[in-house]
This record gives C-alpha cells, sequence and structure tokens, in this order.
C-alpha cells in the first residue's frame, strides 16, 4: 500500500528537466518531439496564460449533462461562441445535439467541429472547444488525422483558446493518452496527446472495494501499473470532480487522489494544486529482460 504524501513532494521540482528529453519508448513514434519537449522542457519558468475545465465527467447520476459544473463553464465561455469537438463518439450529430441541448439551456451557443466545411479550421481558430467524451484512443486518432494537435495545444497555450474537456477530452490534455481507462480500440500513430499539463490523470476514478471478490486488477492496481513504467504523478479525478486551470493555478474542484511513485493521497475540494504544473515527468524507464544468455548461476 503507498504511503500518504504532500502534493509538493508527488512531483520532484528539483529534478534536472533534460531527463525528460531522453525517453526511450516514444521517441521514435510520430509526432514525438516538439509538442513533448515544449510540455515539460522549462516548467518552473513557465507562466500559464492557459485557461482550462477539465471535467472527470459530462454528468452526473441523476442529472443534466454539465450542470454540476455549470458556473465555471459559463464563467469560462463568457459570450463567445464554443467548438465542440464530437468525434470520441462514433455518432457526431447525436452527440452534437445532446450537448447543444444541455449547453443552450446555460445561454452557450455551439458549433460542432464536424459541421464546419473545414472540420479543422474551425478546431484552430475556435475561441473555446469542448472536447467531449467516449473512447480517448478514438478521439486522439481523430484529432491526429485531423493534423491539429499540434495548432491546438499551441493556441490552448498561449491563452488564444479557453479548453473544456469532459472525459476523454479531459485525457488528452496530458502528455500521453496512457492512463485512459479506455480499450484500444483503434491505432493513433502515437500515444503522445495535447501536452497541456505535464501530469496526467485518470478519470471516472473510484475507490477499491474492500470486500469485492472481482479478480481483475483495481483502478489503483492500473495506476500503479502505469507507475511502475513511467515516473510521472496521476491525478485521479472522482466523478463529479474536475479541475481548472486558471490565472497561474489549478485549483480542485471536487475530491481525488493523487498518485505517484512514493505514495498517493487524498485531495478535496478547493484544494490547490498549482505545483503540478510545474512536474518534470519521465517516461518509460520500466524494466524489461534482456534478449541473450541468462547470467550464470553460481
Ligand atoms: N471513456 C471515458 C470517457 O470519455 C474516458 C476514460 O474513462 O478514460 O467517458
Amino acid at each position: 500500500m503507498p504511503s500518504r504524501m504532500s502534493i509538493e513532494s508527488a512531483i520532484d521540482v528539483t529534478r534536472p528537466t533534460a531527463s525528460v528529453l531522453s525517453v526511450r519508448g516514444d521517441a521514435s513514434e510520430p509526432g514525438h518531439g516538439s509538442l513533448w519537449a515544449t510540455a515539460v522542457r522549462s516548467p518552473r519558468d513557465r507562466t500559464v496564460p492557459m485557461d482550462l475545465l477539465l471535467l472527470s465527467n459530462s454528468t452526473n447520476h441523476g442529472s443534466t449533462m454539465f450542470a454540476h459544473a455549470a458556473d465555471d463553464l459559463v464563467e469560462l465561455v463568457a459570450d463567445d461562441v464554443v467548438t465542440f469537438v464530437p468525434f470520441a463518439l462514433a455518432d457526431w450529430d447525436d452527440y452534437a445535439e445532446r450537448v447543444d441541448a444541455a449547453v443552450s439551456t446555460l445561454g452557450i451557443r455551439v458549433i460542432a467541429a464536424h459541421r464546419a466545411s473545414e472540420p479543422d479550421r474551425a478546431i484552430r481558430e475556435a475561441d473555446v472547444v469542448l472536447v467531449g467524451g467516449g473512447n480517448t484512443f478514438r478521439l486522439l486518432d481523430s484529432l491526429q488525422q485531423l493534423g491539429v494537435v499540434d495548432d491546438l495545444a499551441a493556441r490552448v497555450r498561449s491563452g488564444a483558446t479557453r479548453y473544456i474537456g469532459s472525459s476523454a477530452g479531459t485525457n488528452i490534455v496530458c502528455p500521453s493518452i496512457r492512463t485512459t481507462n479506455d480499450m484500444p480500440i483503434c491505432r493513433p500513430a502515437s500515444f503522445d496527446a495535447l501536452g497541456l499539463v505535464p501530469f496526467q490523470v485518470n478519470l471516472h476514478y473510484v475507490d477499491p472495494d474492500p470486500h469485492s471478490t472481482f479478480m481483475g486488477e483495481t483502478r489503483d492496481e492500473r495506476i500503479n501499473e502505469f507507475l511502475e513504467e513511467n515516473d510521472c504523478p496521476v491525478l485521479a479525478m472522482y466523478e463529479g470532480s474536475w479541475l481548472r486551470v486558471h490565472d497561474d493555478r489549478a485549483t480542485m474542484r471536487g475530491p481525488g487522489r493523487l498518485f505517484a511513485r512514493h505514495g498517493s493521497d487524498d485531495l478535496r475540494a478547493g484544494d490547490d494544486v498549482t505545483p503540478l504544473l510545474r512536474t518534470s515527468p519521465t517516461f518509460d524507464d520500466g524494466r524489461r529482460p534482456r534478449r541473450g544468455a541468462l547470467p550464470p548461476v553460481d
């Protein structure tokens, strides 16, 4: 069982940032390099003009879509038109209609990216994007095939585009999609994502049930497997929680749990997790067997 820890100790702000550039696996993958390096190269100096609303889920049980985060949603959108990105689900029209119905009750106007004559341009030029949930592999693959990953990341990083993500849409703000709960139903060219934040998230997080007879991995075990391979904090958010990144600060809205190699700790609504924005992750340092003869046994 991992020990408890503080947010400051979950991240090693003193670790040399160069270490993240010596990643192993993804280094040969298409898309690797500039985006990745930008996300983590100078985390201590970087100011954060980004405006992010990162929801664990779009709909709470028994409620309507986005109702739980309505105040933050309205504040972030202000009077701008939102560009909705529906590509995590297969039925884009149905998804866009449901989102439109939900946010119009909040006075928010939406256009769906797939209905634009140039969906890639609609995403590139958006004032606000709302990237919906569904399957994270399908979402990332769609954005890669549209060729918008680097441009969208740059726009959001500069503050030109404000970003709302829910579920899969939140997963892709991380350096990688390796901590999604989804099955890899398709093959994005790379797991590298937008890299807007230098840590990972795990969404729809559930505590282990000590009385369960289920023999598959618990969520905690899956997250700890990720940490065996990668030294990067994982911010787990329960359903109904979200993270707001605004004015150089990252604040928990609702409870969560922060996992790192040396332990985990509970987070509460209102917790300031800004130090996470300065983390310097290292990926792909898991142990692997070497080919060739085993060493002689004495
Ligand atoms: N499938 C989830 C969603 O978008 C994402 C996840 O659980 O990782 O709703």
